[in-house]
C-alpha cells in the first residue's frame, strides 16, 4: 500500500500545487477543489443557467489609488506619457467626468483634462492582483472564463455556496474582493453570457444587477441596441439610420432583415433580441482534485462517531463527483481523507485508487485517527485526478489490477 501523508496546520486537503479553495457553506458543509489550466468545459440546462459577469470598477487606475492614497477624487489616467505618443491605458471616473476615456492618445486626455494626473503602467501588479481576484471566484466555482484580467464570467448552475443563490454568491464575491483587495467591482446575474454582461453595466460603479429569466423577455425588448457587445460605433450608426432604437424593434425586423442588413452578425442579433444566448462559459481550467467536507457542531469522541458520519460524507462526495463528471472527463489517481482534531491539529492521509471506495476511506480515517487519538471537529473525503494529457489507458491498467489497500 503507497501512502502519502501530509500534516499541516491550516488544513488543506491538498497542499501541493494549483489553486486551493475551501469555503464553509451553509449547513455546515464545505466543498473544496483545486484546479489547473487546460481544456475547455461545456455547461447544461441552458435555460436555467445562473451566470455571473464580474467587472473590476477602472481596474488599473483604482489599484494606482490604492497604492497612492493621495490619487483619490482627482482625475488620473494610467498610461504613456504625454509628450509621447502614449495613449490612455485606464482612468478613473473623475477623469471620465472630463471626457476622458481608454485609448485616447494622452495629449487629447490632456487637452481636455489639463489637471490630469498620470501613473505608469504597471502590469505586473494588476496581474498579482488579478490573480489574487480569480482565487476568490474559485472559491465559488470552476467554471471561469476570463475576458480580461479585470473581468470573467462565472458559471455558478452548479454551485453549493449561498444556498445557490446567484445573487447572494456574487455580492459575497465582490464583498471579498473589497475586503481583500480595497478595491471595488461591479456584478452582472443572468441566465446567460449576453444579458450577465450587460447587467454587469447597470449600476455601475460598486454595484450589480440581476435579471432573471421571467425578466429576460421586458427586460430585452426594452434594451437599446448600443448596449450589446459587438454594436460599435459604425452598426449603431446604421441601426439609427434603420429606426433601430431598442432590441424590440430589432425582434420586430425579423432574422431575415436583420440578416440582409447586418450578415452574418444579423443572427446572432435576433438570438440577442430574444434575450438568447446559449454560449457556454468556457473555462481554461480542469479540475484536480474535489473533496467535501464536513465540520460537527459538537466535535467527535472517539473513532467509532469517525466512521460513523463517513457514510453521509461519502454520500455527498459521490453527488459532487458525479455532477463534476458532467462537465469533464475525471480520472482518479488517489483517495484522500481529512482530518481535524479539537487542537485543530490537521492530518491528510492518501492511498491510490481509481474509484472511490467507502471502506477504503473508513480505513483511511481510522489510520488517521491514530495520529491524534482526540476527539474530531473536521472529517474530509476527497479524490485527486490524473491531468488530463495522461493516457487513459493508464486508468483503465488500473482498473484491472487495483492497488491492494
Ligand atoms: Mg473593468
Amino acid at each position: 500500500m503507497e501512502q502519502v501523508v501530509s500534516t499541516d496546520s491550516d488544513g488543506n486537503i491538498d497542499n501541493t500545487e494549483g489553486v486551493i479553495a475551501s469555503i464553509v457553506a451553509p449547513e455546515n458543509k464545505s466543498t473544496s477543489t483545486s484546479t489547473s489550466p487546460k481544456s475547455a468545459s461545456s455547461n447544461k440546462n441552458l435555460n436555467q443557467r445562473k451566470i455571473i459577469h464580474i467587472d473590476m470598477d477602472c481596474f488599473y487606475a483604482a489599484v494606482e489609488m490604492r497604492e497612492n492614497p493621495s490619487l483619490k477624487g482627482k482625475p488620473i489616467a494610467v498610461g504613456g506619457r504625454p509628450n509621447s505618443r502614449g495613449v490612455v491605458a485606464a482612468c478613473n471616473y473623475e477623469a471620465r467626468e472630463f471626457g476622458v476615456h481608454s485609448a485616447m492618445p494622452m495629449s487629447q486626455a490632456f487637452q481636455k483634462c489639463p489637471q490630469l494626473i498620470t501613473t505608469p503602467v504597471n502590469m505586473d501588479l494588476y496581474k498579482s492582483v488579478s490573480k489574487i481576484i480569480h482565487s476568490i471566484f474559485h472559491e465559488f466555482t470552476d467554471i471561469i472564463e476570463p475576458l480580461s484580467l479585470d473581468e470573467a464570467y462565472l458559471d455558478v448552475s452548479d454551485s453549493l455556496h449561498c444556498n445557490g443563490s446567484a445573487t447572494l454568491i456574487a455580492e459575497k464575491i465582490r464583498q471579498r474582493i473589497f475586503e481583500s483587495q480595497n478595491i471595488t467591482a461591479s456584478a452582472g446575474i443572468a441566465p446567460n453570457k449576453f444579458l450577465a454582461k450587460v447587467a454587469s453595466d447597470w449600476n455601475k460603479p460598486n454595484g450589480q444587477k440581476v435579471i432573471t429569466p421571467a425578466e429576460v423577455d421586458s427586460f430585452v425588448k426594452k434594451l437599446p441596441v448600443k448596449a450589446i457587445s459587438g454594436v460599435g460605433k459604425v452598426t449603431a450608426k446604421r441601426m439609427t439610420e434603420l429606426g433601430l432604437i431598442t432590441c424590440g424593434d430589432l425582434e420586430e425586423l425579423g432574422q431575415e432583415g436583420l440578416h440582409k442588413y447586418f450578415g452574418s452578425f444579423g443572427e446572432r442579433l435576433y438570438k440577442y433580441s430574444k434575450g438568447i444566448d446559449n454560449r457556454p462559459v468556457e473555462t481554461d481550467w480542469i479540475r484536480k482534485s474535489l473533496s467535501v467536507e464536513d465540520t460537527f457542531a459538537k466535535d467527535l469522541p472517539n473513532l467509532e462517531s469517525c466512521l460513523l458520519e463517513i457514510d453521509k460524507i461519502y454520500e455527498e462526495l459521490l453527488n459532487r463527483l458525479k455532477r463534476a463528471k458532467q462537465k469533464q472527463r475525471l480520472f482518479a489517481k488517489s483517495l484522500v481523507v481529512k482530518l481535524r482534531f479539537d487542537d485543530f491539529e490537521t492530518t491528510t492521509i492518501q492511498m491510490a485508487g481509481t474509484e472511490p471506495d467507502k471502506d477504503a476511506y473508513k480505513r483511511l480515517c481510522s489510520e488517521a485517527w491514530q495520529r491524534g487519538q482526540r476527539p474530531v471537529r473536521l472529517i474530509g473525503l476527497g479524490l485527486q485526478f490524473n491531468p488530463p494529457d495522461m493516457p487513459e489507458q493508464l486508468s483503465l491498467l488500473e482498473k484491472r489490477h487495483p492497488p491492494t489497500l
